[in-house]
């Protein structure tokens, strides 16, 4: 059995050496990430392992099993700026401490691989995922070559600059199916509220919510503020805003206890933006996430019959644009099982619970069985420097994880 105090001690040595005062700089493709590569390769070289990189830039350790089926675990080490201790590194390091557990005794059933996936945050140029997406297949290089940071640097010199060449990435999805790969385990923080309020430390994730995303154009008429009565103005915003609270409506009606949906709307444009006029045009976001896509397509088709009632009533006209879309990914029943068991031999219980944000994991599940568990996140803050979780939460998770992966290698060499 592992050491879950060592996995914190190892994640608060990363994160010294790996931080500034205004939290985690391991963004993705740079100095620092490099650094926090380093020192990944030799924790892993303490136990005689080696790192190799596939064409994506994913770091891969293996530990040969009797058989060549094989369980991986994984996260990324990578964190966006100014950034929390455990985001994304947590996985990585409790997969060290799952290796170390069978690197050191009789050769396992089964072959386990530990991955750091390249560029989970898409931090400094904006596609997150891309490292296991490029292993799984997903990544459309026309949507990212063109992609530049801030500064101006172009993606394929920074992914250059790391030794990865963007027409070669694809080769990572080979790379992936000659792994024969059996389960894949994710741990992650929840990056979110909900354990937390529930006092409980660990949760089984069933899956990586489906989205939609669009922008909503309301046009009216703009007109003077102080001689156009209210029953006559064509208002843009008033429109925008009805239908803001009715997509509220929608998702409240849509969640239910264990199944719950979340609905933003988190851009809002007006004009002409003047104190006394009445607003001719209003732009609104909307961001709608579930994870059963009959519900998702639902809140969405009802959100969009919302937006012609209220366009109607305000005497205005609507036209949606999609921004972008992604399936439900609900992750594999049996792996949910063992997941179940572990953490109720940890903590009593197993909380079970959808994860808002995406993950590698969500790539990683359409390709084989998939399955995540998460750690509870204080005040649910994530992505930030305050971003934390109580060390006993930690450990527990931990031990939890340690055991899933152990029931999860003896189900791979049954099966
Ligand atoms: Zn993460």
């Amino acid at each position: 059995m592992g050491d879950a105090r060592r996995v914190i001690s190892d994640l608060r040595e990363l994160a010294a050496r790996t931080s500034t005062a205004a939290g985690a700089q391991r963004v993705a493709w740079g100095p620092t990430w490099r650094e926090a590569r380093a020192w990944f390769r030799a924790k892993v070289g303490e136990l005689g392992l080696d790192v190799t990189t596939d064409a994506a830039g994913n770091n891969w350790v293996t530990l040969p099993g009797a058989s060549t089926k094989s369980v991986l675990m994984g996260s990324h080490i990578d964190c966006v700026p100014n950034g929390g201790w455990l985001d994304g590194c947590f996985g990585v390091v409790a997969g060290i401490e799952a290796l170390r557990s069978y690197a050191g005794g009789q050769r396992p059933p089964v072959t386990l691989r530990l991955v750091d996936w390249a560029d989970e945050e898409g931090a400094r140029f904006g596609r997150s995922l891309f490292g296991s997406s490029a292993a799984a297949g997903t990544l459309a290089l026309d949507d990212v070559r063109g992609l530049k940071d801030r500064s101006g640097t172009a993606l394929v010199d920074a992914l250059r600059e790391n030794g990865v060449e963007l027409e070669g990435v694809g080769r990572a999805h080979a790379e992936l199916r000659a792994l024969d790969g059996r389960a894949y385990l994710e741990v992650h923080i929840e990056q979110g509220p909900v354990l937390e309020a529930a006092g409980k430390s660990t949760g089984v994730v069933i899956g990586t919510f489906g989205v939609e995303r669009h922008m909503m154009r309301f046009t009216g008429q703009a007109a003077h503020s102080g001689s156009t009565p209210i029953a006559m103005r064509r208002d843009a915003f008033l429109a925008a805003a009805e239908t803001a609270l009715a997509c509220r409506a929608i998702g409240l009606r849509h969640s239910k206890p264990g199944a719950g949906v979340v609905c933003t709307v988190g851009v809002v444009n007006v004009e002409p933006k003047i104190v006394t006029a009445v607003p001719g045009v209003c732009e609104i976001s909307l961001d709608q996430r579930a994870l059963d896509a009959a519900v998702l397509a639902a809140m969405n088709r009802e959100a969009r019959e919302a937006s012609e009632r209220a366009a109607r009533a305000n005497d205005v006209t609507v036209e949606w644009q999609h921004l972008w879309r992604i399936d439900p990914r609900p992750f594999d029943p049996a792996l949910l099982a063992l997941c179940a068991e572990a953490v109720t031999e940890e903590t009593g219980e197993a909380p079970h619970l959808p994860s808002g944000p995406l993950h590698d994991a969500a790539e990683m599940a359409l390709h084989m069985p998939t399955v995540m568990m998460f750690s509870s996140s204080s005040r649910g803050l994530s992505h930030c420097k305050e971003e934390d979780t109580p060390e006993p939460h930690l450990e527990r998770t931990i031990r939890a994880f340690l055991k899933l992966v152990d029931k999860t290698v003896a189900h791979v060499a049954a099966g």
